[in-house]
């Protein structure tokens, strides 16, 4: 085969590779990314999201929602469920797939496909923070977790420990002493920054036990978790045993794949104008992945709603 044909050949295959040109891709199935799913397909669009892991993004490991306007009480994982089915019956495509890079052309590249778009809508979320430890790896799934919702059951009458200070750690605190023998709650400084509505029912909890101004150092075990040790301000040590470890301390962005085509700032967080453009023209980002002042259901909502607005606007 002549050099010629062959490189044809390999042009007809990325072109057939193509599942279609979609109007907006999105990356990203958490609310952020739903919601733009929601309004573009509202709008008539062809939409694509991509996701690597599965639909709802962080929210799914949050108990219970109570903040979100007009919903009293929900859980995450309901409202993550009741937003996907919605867009999906409006005729979303989603598909389970890992983007790898996105091109200033609108090219989607993930670990196994190309897709083209004509406006692309970054919605990647941030991921769990990591304590950075030895044997952390090692023990997820075998002690070590970092969703209550998902994981409290199998901790049932078990002595389990909480890390973290913020909404997130004081409600798997609170879902867990529902399931578990015992909790400590181990935060590394004496406030907290989660609401203090949590704070209240937290201490009225028998089975809670606070251990402030302290961080976990070493996290021990033969197959899986046994013990942790903490060690206070004044680096005196602790043993701990436990049988699971819930580690909420935060999330982080997971950007630097996208350096091509947007700036980040120097904790990793896509730099924005107004609100959800980026530096390269039809390419937005919406929700937890952009530098913003608050990272919330609402805000990643009202991200994702803006963004679709803009892609519609420029699609025209
Ligand atoms: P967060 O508010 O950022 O809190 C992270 C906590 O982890 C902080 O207390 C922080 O300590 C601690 N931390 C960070 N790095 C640490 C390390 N290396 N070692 C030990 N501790 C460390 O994160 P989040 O609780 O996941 O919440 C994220 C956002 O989602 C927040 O805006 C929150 O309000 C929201 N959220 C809402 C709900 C709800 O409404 N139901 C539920 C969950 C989360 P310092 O305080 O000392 O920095």
């Amino acid at each position: 085969m002549s050099d010629n044909n062959l490189e044809n050949k390999k042009q007809n295959m990325i072109e057939n590779s193509y599942d279609d040109v979609y109007d907006v891709i999105i990356v990203g199935a958490g609310p952020a990314g739903l919601a733009s799913a929601l309004y573009l397909r509202r709008a008539s669009k062809k939409v694509l999201i991509l996701e690597a892991k599965s639909y709802g993004g962080q929210i799914v490991n949050a108990s219970v929602v109570e903040n979100y306007p007009g919903i009293v009480s929900i859980s995450g994982f309901d409202f993550a469920t009741n937003l996907y089915n919605q867009v999906i019956k409006l005729g979303a495509h989603i598909k389970y797939e890992t983007v790898i890079r996105v091109e200033a052309d609108k090219t989607v590249i993930t670990s196994s496909n190309r897709y083209k778009a004509k406006a692309v809508i970054l919605a990647t979320g941030v991921t769990n923070r990591k304590l950075a430890l030895k044997n952390e790896e090692k023990f997820v799934g075998k002690g070590i977790s970092y969703c209550a919702v998902c994981d409290g059951y199998f901790y049932k009458n078990k002595v389990v420990a909480v890390n973290g200070g913020g909404n997130t750690a004081l409600g798997d605190a609170l879902y867990l002493s529902n399931i578990a023998k015992k909790v400590y709650l181990i935060h590394r400084r004496d406030e907290f920054r989660g609401d203090d509505k949590y704070l209240k029912e937290l201490k009225d909890k028998e089975n809670i036990e606070f251990i402030l101004n302290a961080n976990i150092i070493s996290l021990d075990g033969h197959e899986k978790l046994e013990k942790i040790t903490i060690e206070n301000k004044d680096k005196q040590t602790q043993e701990l045993k436990v049988d699971g470890l819930f580690i909420a301390i935060g999330q982080e962005p997971k950007n630097t794949i996208f350096k091509n085509i947007v700036d980040l700032d120097d904790r990793g967080y896509i730099l924005s104008k107004d609100d959800v453009y980026t530096k390269t023209d039809g390419i937005y980002v919406a929700g937890d992945a952009r530098e913003k002042k608050l990272r919330q259901l609402t805000t990643a909502v009202s991200d994702g709603s803006i963004a679709s607005m803009v892609a519609i606007k420029y699609l025209k």
